[in-house]
């Protein structure tokens, strides 16, 4: 059986392996995708000698001297003319450098303003002329493929005009819920019985990680009912992520027939606490999860291993967020023998909140927690005020 990071290798290097494909979309529908395709750009940045301040384009050489003003250049317009001796133009932000002038000059520093003619500081040093070329040069690439679009990446897209950029195909999920004693939300549970969570919390997940959740509902926990629904699951997605029914009770049926259905089971019961067991194997079409059902484990299980292994199929390395803090409560536990991820909460002043879950794991507990810090096998835990590293949800 691997360990818990041989397992994420595994699972992350096979999705790397059948990549799920590519499109062109549009390019505000490519925000929070993969990027499928490298990036150049199309023309030196900036393109032009740019003013970065308003002001007063001069020749170094006459500052100091009773300056003529020959133009105003806006932003976007071309310069009429090129300086000559005690010339100036006036000039915006963002506007091209008239020819012959080499430093502007702000507003805020003109001696003597006036709109024919101006005095400057002989001692002015600044030159606020940003060089063509001096952020990029055409050519030269600016993002890769297996990149996350984010905002900024939507940015450089629209500068060099890839409005219509490749990225990879969303993975399809198909979530399947196992349990006799669920119900679905909109339905008042009846005695012995709650309503299903799991199946919104992981197609919520699904979303966040940039795929499309399936909703095949609710099975009850009979063998014949779990084969029918895993099957078209199967068929129908590139990936299916069971949740309940993997554990050793007499109804828990997932492993057996996850054995038996799929071409291999790469591994059962793998994982820390509290997400173990997580089941994984794969068919000739898809990819199966078989995890726990409590909303706590099956939620910690999705971010440690099936978000990575999402992202690895669209082509993209998933690295989590981490911050640093100091601990706020003490972290004990009597066995040590188990990998565990603990929830946790980040206070403002960056304090962090062990939050008490391993006995009671309430579907609630995940709503408080900002991350989750990992005590390794053979660590009891931490006291009050440790430094704790956070990885971030
Ligand atoms: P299991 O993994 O099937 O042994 O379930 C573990 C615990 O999680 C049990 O208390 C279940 O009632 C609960 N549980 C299982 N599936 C769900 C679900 N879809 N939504 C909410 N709770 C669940
Ligand atoms: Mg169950």
């Amino acid at each position: 059986m691997p360990d818990f990071q041989e397992a994420l290798a595994l699972v992350t290097n096979l999705a790397a392996g059948r990549p799920v494909g590519t499109e062109r979309v549009d390019l505000l529908d490519a925000f929070h995708r993969v990027l499928a395709e490298d990036i150049t750009w199309d023309m030196d940045m900036p393109p032009f000698r740019q003013s970065t301040r308003d002001g007063f384009a001069c020749r170094r050489a006459d500052l100091g001297n009773d300056l003529e003003v020959v133009e105003t250049i806006a932003a976007g317009a071309v310069p009429r003319r090129a300086l000559g001796p005690n010339q100036c133009a006036k000039i915006m932000t963002g506007a091209a450098i008239p020819p012959g002038a080499d430093c502007v000059v702000m507003l805020e520093h003109i001696e003597h303003p006036g709109d024919a003619s101006i005095r400057c500081p002989s001692s002015y040093s600044e030159d606020h002329a940003c060089p063509p070329g001096v952020h990029a040069t055409a050519g030269e690439t600016v993002l890769r493929a297996g990149e996350m679009i984010e905002a900024p990446h939507i940015a450089v897209l629209a500068s060099v005009g890839c409005t219509w950029p490749l990225v990879s195909r969303r993975p399809t999920v198909g979530v399947l819920a196992t349990g006799s004693e669920l119900v679905e939300p909109d339905c008042k549970p009846g005695p012995c019985r709650i309503r299903n969570s799991n199946s919104f919390q992981l197609s919520a997940m699904v979303i966040a990680a940039s795929a499309v959740p399936r909703n095949y509902g609710l099975v009850v926990d009979d063998k014949g009912a779990i084969q029918t629904a895993l099957h078209k699951a199967i068929e129908e997605n590139d990936v299916v992520v069971l949740s309940g029914g993997i554990s050793r009770g007499d109804y828990d049926f997932v492993r057996g027939i996850l054995e038996e259905t799929l071409v291999e089971l790469l591994f059962d019961r793998v994982g820390p606490a509290p997400g173990r067991p997580v089941v994984f194997g794969v068919s000739d079409t898809a990819f199966c999860f078989g995890l726990s059902g409590n909303p706590v484990s099956n939620f910690i299980m999705f971010e440690l291993m099936v978000k990575p292994f999402l992202y690895a199929m669209a082509g993209h390395r998933f690295r989590p967020a981490v911050s640093h803090g100091e601990l706020a409560g003490t972290i004990q536990r009597r066995s040590v023998d188990k990998d565990l991820w603990l929830p946790v909460a980040v206070a403002e002043d960056g304090r962090v909140h062990p939050i008490e879950c391993r006995k009671w794991m309430g579907v609630a507990v995940m709503c408080k927690a900002d991350g989750l810090i990992h005590v390794p096998a053979g660590v009891a835990g931490f006291p009050e005020g440790a430094s704790v590293l956070v990885r971030r949800i």
